[in-house]
């Protein structure tokens, strides 16, 4: 499945802001959920459409709305700022939340929260995390969701490591990864470099 990168000049302008330290907590909730908003506009290109017919003031018009329902699945906690620039994209989109935390012995993900449904009520899921650093997070969610019975599932972050695209794209080659950038490294600490830092951190003001 496509890797995409979105070449979208106002996502790589805001992707700039959202890296440089000097970005506030604001500021930075305010980028991502901007960055959500243009990255979706992507991600949902090829959402199927079903023909209406509406009526103007004037007569009737032949339209088109969207066939298919969307899920948003933002991982905890940091997929929770992109939620809001996803949804006044999809108003009518379901959200499901799943939590994930790394076990430090391990160093596996391991799910502390999911409540999704007991069978699906959503033909796309959208993934939200905003870093993809080395795939564990991710490829534990679409686990999850494929589990469930979802069909067709597709992850939308803001930055990845070239380790975790390969992970995710490795276990999961049906699922499409559309990202602002992908940068080369992950330190010892599994952060990206240059990456952002802690998205969470930065976003609640916790760093
Ligand atoms: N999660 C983050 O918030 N930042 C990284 O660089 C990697 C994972």
């Amino acid at each position: 499945m496509p890797v995409f990168i979105s070449s979208h000049p106002l996502v790589q302008h805001k992707l700039a802001l959202l890296r440089s330290a000097e970005t506030e907590p604001k500021k930075f909730r305010e980028l991502v959920r901007e960055m959500a908003i243009l990255l979706i506009y992507e991600a949902t290109a090829d959402l199927a459409l079903e023909p209406v017919t509406v009526q103007t003031p004037l007569a009737p018009a032949e339209g088109k709305r969207l066939a298919e329902k969307v899920g948003l699945v933002p991982i905890l906690r940091a997929g929770l700022g992109m939620v809001e620039g996803a949804w006044q994209m999809l108003p009518g989109a379901e959200v499901w939340h799943i939590g994930l935390s790394r076990d430090e012995r391990t160093l596996q993900p391991v799910e502390y929260y999911s409540r999704l449904p007991v069978s699906p009520t959503v033909d796309v899921c959208l993934v939200l995390d905003p870093m993809l650093a080395t795939g564990g997070s991710a490829v534990a969610a679409v686990d999850i969701l494929k589990r469930w019975g979802a069909r067709r599932i597709k992850f939308v972050g803001l930055i990845a490591a070239r380790q975790g695209v390969e992970r995710l794209s490795r276990t999961h080659p049906d699922v499409p990864i559309h990202l602002a950038a992908v940068d080369e490294e992950l330190n010892q600490a599994s952060y990206i470099v240059p990456g952002l830092g802690d998205a969470g951190d930065r976003m609640f003001g916790t760093g």
